[in-house]
């Protein structure tokens, strides 16, 4: 995940959720990937606070940050290595069909891309393949570039081998039943540069007043119209939040007798209700940034370490040992 300021709920129900679920049953590397801010903007001046923020909240929200190291990509200097001898693996045609950029082109409305930003998925693979990654917990937006590690990892593996064996994993991506969650304003992600989201530390009050304006079927215009579900984002958000009262949503909604402001002001309750552990345990974090430092500086070490036994596996494999 990118420390490019605070998180919303698009991030936890499409990623957080599930590397809290997964790391019991993997070995899970948190990446705080602050070389990738640089592929949207150049102002670094909030990068640590950032990446110090983001942290807190993976931690609040369940990351167990003994069992998975939590680290700054730049400060494993490993993965720039990689990034290089990947960049020589794929072709600048295929990086230029990444449906994922074209996004980022047309939502932030760039005007130029730079060499850095269309090889972003190329510093991913090294992201991936230097811990061995064999399944890589992400958004939907994400998986064209996990096919783009797959390719890598297999181009790497037909060009060297070490004794005889392949050195990467070719990686799945694992997807949630929420990997795309629309933003607030009905477009299709909620993200941190459109501004359409709700955010993990927002209170209720906040998550309310942002709710108000969430986009629902147009044809409702007051209580007692019947309504379109199907169309509509609270409902939407109800299934996540809310699924033991979904079906008395969603009849009250096509009947008419559920208006969309009740609907909205109960669907921010449970949002509220849902992050309420977080909330309280953001503030005891908040309370001890050294503690939060010092969890960085143990995840980075650790990482170092995984990152510089497959660097040295590589080299060797390509006779630059
Ligand atoms: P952003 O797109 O907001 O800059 P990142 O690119 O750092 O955030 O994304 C971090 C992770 O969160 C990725 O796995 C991404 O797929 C996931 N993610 C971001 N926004 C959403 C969303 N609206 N719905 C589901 N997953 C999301």
């Amino acid at each position: 995940m990118r420390p490019t300021g605070s998180l919303h709920i698009g991030h936890y129900v499409g990623a957080l959720e599930n590397w809290v679920s997964l790391q019991d049953d993997y070995q899970n590397f948190h990446l705080i990937a602050d070389y990738h801010t640089l592929t949207t903007s150049l102002d670094t001046t909030n990068v640590y606070k950032d990446s110090v923020d983001m942290v807190i909240d993976w931690i609040a929200c369940g990351i167990d940050p003994v069992k998975s190291p939590i680290f700054r990509q730049s400060k494993v200097k490993q993965h720039t290595e990689l990034h290089l001898i990947f960049s020589m693996l794929i072709t600048k045609n295929r990086l230029e069909k990444n449906p994922t950029l074209k996004e980022q082109i047309r939502d932030l409305n760039l005007q130029g891309v730079s060499y850095g930003h269309l090889g972003y998925p190329v510093l991913q693979s090294a992201d991936i393949l230097l811990y061995k990654g064999n399944a890589v917990p992400v958004g939907e937006d994400q998986v064209p570039h996990v096919e783009i590690t797959r390719h890598i990892a297999e181009h790497f593996n037909q060009a060297f081998e070490l004794n005889g064996k392949k050195i990467f994993p070719i990686p799945e991506p694992k997807i949630t039943k929420f990997a795309r969650l629309p933003g607030l304003d009905g477009k299709a992600k909620m993200s941190k540069s459109l501004g359409n989201g709700i955010l993990l530390s927002d209170p209720e009050d906040e998550i309310k007043s942002k709710m108000k304006k969430a986009f629902t079927d147009p044809a409702k215009l007051r209580k007692g119209d019947p309504g379109n579900p199907n169309i509509c984002l609270v409902y939407l958000y109800h299934q996540k939040f809310n699924p033991e009262e979904e079906p008395e949503i969603r009849n009250g909604c096509t009947t008419g007798t559920l208006g969309c402001f009740d609907c909205k002001m109960k669907c921010a309750g449970k949002i509220a209700e849902h992050f309420a552990p977080a909330r309280e345990k953001r503030a005891e974090l908040e309370a001890n940034i050294g503690r939060v430092v010092e969890i960085m500086e143990d995840g980075e070490n650790r990482a170092r370490a995984a990152a510089e036994q497959t660097m040295s596996e590589v080299r060797e494999a390509m006779r630059f040992g």
